[in-house]
């Protein structure tokens, strides 16, 4: 058996225990409705060891799914394009898969600062990758970042992580055949994100601007709010067709009903929070009025519970309403 096909049977067989397991450390966060850094701390060990698992979503183009946000590789004459990269202590195992998909230079489009999107950054520049990402994430890579969601600090990574080309609002790259579509979303998970349209392919990977099927994290400490996540979702509903296969950040495949769906989700959930923070409710109280109780059934069985979720709601309101206020 070829290499790559021997990846391929074993991801085969490791993805009803891997999605069980993610399953399994969100219920236990669930159950337990600890608070959000406790929760945060008690998944991830779980998270860093996801087997990699590779999967074909058109010639030349692979979904890679494991230990981070998901990524995309599109393989080809003029080399291999990345979007997202794990987090860095698996990015030796990752540039092994990526090497199977293809060679030639490597170019990695970093959809978000987070470190289970960028985490592989380093590794890859020094494998001869260049990195591309939005300006701000170029920015917040630069220096520590403390976000106070999950009061975790994380010192900058090295030099060679940092972007060598940024963007502000828009690119393309033509590379392998393919139109690859980057836009900017501002202010909406971070300050940073990027999207991705693969136009011919019709594939639309869109960072943690979109979890499939579950609440997702909004960092208010890096310029994200729900305001910006709705007119994310805007945005990426604006590009979508009924037969555009979605790759949320976490999460799998989707199409646009998903996303319709959570867009829903998302302007409820403001609505609900908007006014507590406008009458001047504190976030525990915020969050003892269970402002998401009818969404919960669908939305909350992720990673993020509705504690957390209020949470990063209100922090982005708070943030804004100070704003228009002062
Ligand atoms: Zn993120």
């Amino acid at each position: 058996m070829k290499r790559r096909d021997a990846l391929k049977t074993m991801a085969g067989l490791a993805a009803t225990s891997v999605l069980g397991g993610v399953a399994r450390a969100a219920q236990q966060a669930q159950d337990e409705d600890i608070p959000l850094p406790a929760a945060y701390r008690k998944i991830y060990p779980r998270f860093e060891k996801l087997p990699i698992q590779v999967s074909s979503l058109a010639p030349g183009l692979s979904l890679i799914t494991g230990p981070g946000g998901n990524i995309t590789g599109l393989a080809g004459h003029d080399g291999l394009l990345m979007v997202d990269a794990f987090l860095p202590s698996r990015s030796a195992d990752l540039i092994r898969v990526v090497r199977n998909l293809g060679a030639g230079p490597i170019t990695v489009i970093t959809t978000h600062w987070h470190f289970d999107h960028s985490g592989g950054n380093a590794a890859l520049a020094e494998a001869g990758a260049k990195i591309v990402a939005h300006e701000n994430t170029r920015t917040r890579l630069s220096s520590e970042q403390y976000v106070v969601d999950l009061q975790m600090r994380f010192p900058p990574p090295p030099a060679a992580a940092l972007p060598v080309v940024t963007l502000r609002d828009s690119a393309t790259f033509y590379l392998n055949g393919e139109e690859i579509h980057v836009v900017h979303a501002p202010s909406a998970h971070t300050d940073g994100d990027l999207f991705i349209h693969y136009r011919k392919a019709n594939v639309l990977q869109t960072g943690d601007v979109f979890f499939t099927w579950a609440y997702p994290n909004i960092d208010s400490s890096s310029g994200g709010w729900i305001g910006g996540m709705i007119a994310a979702s805007d945005a990426l509903l604006g590009i979508a067709d009924a037969r555009t296969r979605i790759i949320p950040g976490h999460g799998a495949l989707a199409t646009r009903d998903d996303l319709q769906a959570f867009r829903s989700m998302l302007a409820e959930a403001r609505d609900r929070i908007e006014p507590l923070v406008h009458a001047g409710k504190t976030l525990e109280e915020a969050i003892a009025a269970r402002p998401l109780a009818n969404l919960n059934p669908r939305w909350g069985k992720g990673s993020f519970n509705r504690s957390h979720f209020t949470q990063f709601v209100y922090s982005g309101l708070a943030k804004h309403h100070n704003k228009e206020s002062s």
